[in-house]
């Protein structure tokens, strides 16, 4: 059974065609600048030369149509008839408090994604143009919505809850989601397999430390907790995003500075966090090379990024009581052991003790702690596409 995973963003759509007979990609690819001048399509099918396609994409219909076109294609593609794709699976970044695992697609459901558009303005509209653009292309075809709110939803009240009145809660369900939720979940059942746990008792922490970075806690698959918020805002630092701060920064900057609420929240999302500090680059490469050349803002920024993350890790053993595995994944988590590393550092009460051949070495999963570590330390690279065509193919298998 062939699976279509999308991943839509305002002016992009990223897609892989998995054969979930042995969960091999068939091809995958990328529409970029849709809506814009200069859309293209970058294509790859297994065992074939890349394929690119330079055409204006007006709209993500066009895009979808143009990639249902080259996945049938006699010289590019990789099947006879889109009739063989037996359901599209679709990231959707906030499902609010509708869905805690992945749903078919029905009038309702696109109704949630639309209802969820203030809490999530650049990705949800995306979203529901990509299923709304395959209910089109696809006539018939079932669509499935993976949410990335979905693990966050296990949460207990006291984790989710904010302390401010009540009512904001009741009323506009301002809470802690939690974001990054497919790759959490998918990380800490794949650690867990691979280190030979029990997944219905290990306690296990996942750091996905990319652009954007989140830690969670859970154990069988509940979350006990995890750092972002009512947005990808809240908790770590991240690439442009300041994570955690205190409100009144926003009250502050402001009034010293004659702006807007909104304005401030735009420098929050895109130009603070390991950009905001270093002045360097978003990108950790960048910062790190900076750090090495004794640039004194990039090696606060490290540190600080490193910190934090440190103390999440801490605060999440006493949520759960203690910690059989650490996860590291994502762009940061599965290629930079310095960071690990330095992480991992601040963690030796626990008597976690890295082996550094393991940790220098890149690539697939393993294990970078020392076989006497008292705590299991792993880098797991995520697979967000592979997560969302299992649960679609979970869904419609059992209908
Ligand atoms: P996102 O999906 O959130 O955009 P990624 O998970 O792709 O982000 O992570 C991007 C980050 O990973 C960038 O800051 C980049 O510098 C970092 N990264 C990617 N590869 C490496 C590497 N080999 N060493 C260190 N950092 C890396």
């Amino acid at each position: 059974m062939k699976i279509l995973v999308l991943n839509c963003g305002s002016s992009s759509l990223k897609y892989q065609l998995i054969d979930m007979d042995n969960e091999e990609v068939l091809a995958k690819g990328l529409c970029e600048r849709i809506g814009i001048d200069g859309s293209k399509l970058t294509h790859k099918a297994e065992g074939k030369d890349p394929y690119v396609v330079e055409t204006p994409l007006p709209d993500h219909e066009a895009a979808i149509k143009l990639v249902m076109n080259t996945l049938v294609d006699p010289e590019h593609g990789v099947i006879e008839s889109v009739d063989e794709i037996a359901a599209v699976g679709h990231r959707v970044v906030h499902g609010g408090q509708a869905y805690s695992s992945a749903t078919l697609v029905t009038p309702t459901v696109k109704k949630v994604i639309r209802d969820c558009f203030e809490l999530s303005p650049l990705h949800n509209p995306a979203n529901l143009m990509g299923i709304e653009a395959c209910e089109a292309a696809m006539p018939g075809v079932p669509n499935v919505a993976v949410f990335d709110t979905a693990f966050g939803q296990s949460m207990d009240e006291k984790a989710f809850i904010y302390a401010i009145p009540y009512d904001y809660y009741e009323k506009y369900g301002i809470r802690r989601y939690g974001f990054h939720g497919i790759s959490h979940s998918y990380v800490s059942k794949e650690a867990v397999r691979f280190a030979g746990l029990d997944y219905k008792t290990a306690k296990v922490i996942v750091c996905h430390l990319g652009n954007g970075a989140s830690v969670s806690a859970s154990i069988n698959g509940k979350c006990i907790d995890t750092s972002m918020g009512l947005t990808p805002l809240q908790g770590s630092i991240m690439g442009t995003r300041s994570g955690s701060i205190d409100p009144t920064i926003i009250q502050y900057i402001c009034h010293k500075e004659g702006r807007n609420v909104d304005y401030v929240m735009d420098i929050l999302n895109k130009q603070s966090g390991i950009l905001g500090i270093s002045g360097v680059s978003s990108d950790f490469r960048d910062v790190q090379a900076a750090q090495h050349e004794g640039n004194h803002r990039a090696d606060v920024a490290i540190q600080s990024f490193v910190y934090r993350i440190a103390k999440y890790i801490g605060s999440y053993i006493t949520a759960m009581n203690g910690v059989d595995i650490i996860a590291f994944t994502a762009g940061v988590g599965e290629n930079d052991g310095e960071i690990r590393k330095a992480v991992c550092d601040y963690l030796g009460y626990l008597g976690i003790t890295i082996d550094d051949e393991a940790n220098a070495m890149r690539g697939k999963e393993r294990i970078i702690s020392t076989p006497d570590s008292k705590v299991i330390v792993a880098a797991v690279p995520t697979n967000e596409e592979l997560a969302i065509a299992r649960q679609t193919l979970a869904l419609v298998t059992s209908r």
